[in-house]
């Protein structure tokens, strides 16, 4: 059942959604467990099976035309006071006070095969609203092992990942009047979750960032966030917190060239970032290199076009690196960022 808004005023809902005999054959199956303390209900989470969830979250009322974009990377948060029915079998939220924050509820136990029935009855208070409006929706969530998540993966060819980064800088900003003109896009090549040079650089479909994450850290990370059950809210980009769910992510060959190039050349330990150029060439960064003028975001300058984009040779890009860095490991590394807004 998609996201679902609770309309002022209304407070009794009545949603019917089908399961298929199929999928009902690889939903996540409780079994009891007998040990020391008697019997104990446990849920054994297969590769390819299938549990259902219901969610709700709570959106601001000026935002809730973007609230089903806000679906995947908002948390949990129940009304004050419902109550759930599934199939006339009624089933207790699972709340902040008990839980440290409000959880999705596992309703995979009340279901069968074709019509199922979701029953909401609310007590909203007035603040509740006023100024927010709850969404609810039922989610299948699919178990999946480390090599189905990474089969899931789709890579971004090198070429498209380099006209995509030069099309970042030199992108007008839409007065024909101006142009945004910078010398070079400095983009980091460090995983945020080793503090080292990805292996496997990866990103988010959202992101909007040239950015890479390890990807096989990355997911591996998410296995151990999610415990023994596959309750699991935590797929965000590591470095812009968007939704990053295994569907979403994307390999970027482009910068996959570049971590080859720096094992090629032995500067693995040494370099830590690329400096881009509008006419697709590159050249690395060591620790060394940096200067105050560095910047890991995109310095924008406005100017009247009437000087070329770059001085540089407008030559075809060439994936073979124009290496001029020889960085010197003992020299501390400046990370101070200059940002420079336009009105
Ligand atoms: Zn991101």
């Amino acid at each position: 059942m998609p996201p679902t808004i609770v309309e002022q005023g209304e407070y009794n809902y009545s949603w019917d959604f089908v399961v298929s005999p199929e999928d009902m054959k690889r939903r996540s199956r409780p079994m009891n467990s007998t040990g020391k303390g008697g019997t104990l209900e446990t849920v054994n989470y297969q590769s390819g099976c299938r549990t259902y969830r219901l969610r709700c979250i709570e959106v601001p009322v000026s935002e809730v035309e973007n609230a089903l974009d806000r679906w995947s990377t908002s948390s949990t948060k129940w009304p004050s006071v419902f109550y759930i029915h599934v199939n006339n079998g009624e089933l207790t939220p699972r709340r902040k006070a008990h839980n440290g924050k409000d959880l999705p509820v596992d309703i995979t136990s009340c279901l069968k095969a074709g019509e199922n029935k979701l029953k909401i009855d609310l007590l909203l208070g007035p603040e509740e609203c006023d100024k927010i409006r709850y969404f609810f929706a039922v989610e299948i969530m699919t178990t999946s092992g480390f090599q189905l998540v990474r089969s899931l993966v789709k890579a971004v060819p090198a070429e498209t990942g380099r006209h995509s980064l030069q099309q970042r800088l030199n992108e007008g900003t839409g007065d024909d009047e101006l142009a945004v003109v910078t010398d070079s896009l400095t983009i980091s090549l460090v995983d945020p979750f080793t503090a080292r040079v990805f292996r496997t650089p990866a990103r988010s479909l959202f992101c909007n960032h040239p950015e890479c994450f390890d990807l096989e850290t990355f997911i591996k990370t998410q296995k151990s966030m999610s415990g023994p059950g596959p309750m699991n809210d935590k797929w965000r980009c590591p470095i812009c917190k968007l939704d990053a769910r295994p569907q979403l992510l994307v390999l970027d060959r482009f910068f996959e060239e570049i971590r080859t190039e720096l094992v090629r050349t032995g500067q693995i330990n040494t370099v830590d970032a690329i400096d881009f150029l509008p006419n697709g060439l590159w050249k690395f960064k060591g620790v060394s290199d940096r200067s105050p003028k560095s910047t890991t975001n995109r310095p924008t300058l406005p100017v009247k076009r009437k000087a070329p984009l770059s001085q540089s040779p407008a030559g075809t890009p060439t994936s073979r690196p124009k290496i001029e860095s020889s960085a010197t490991p003992t020299a501390p590394p400046q990370k101070r960022r200059v940002v420079i807004e336009i009105d």
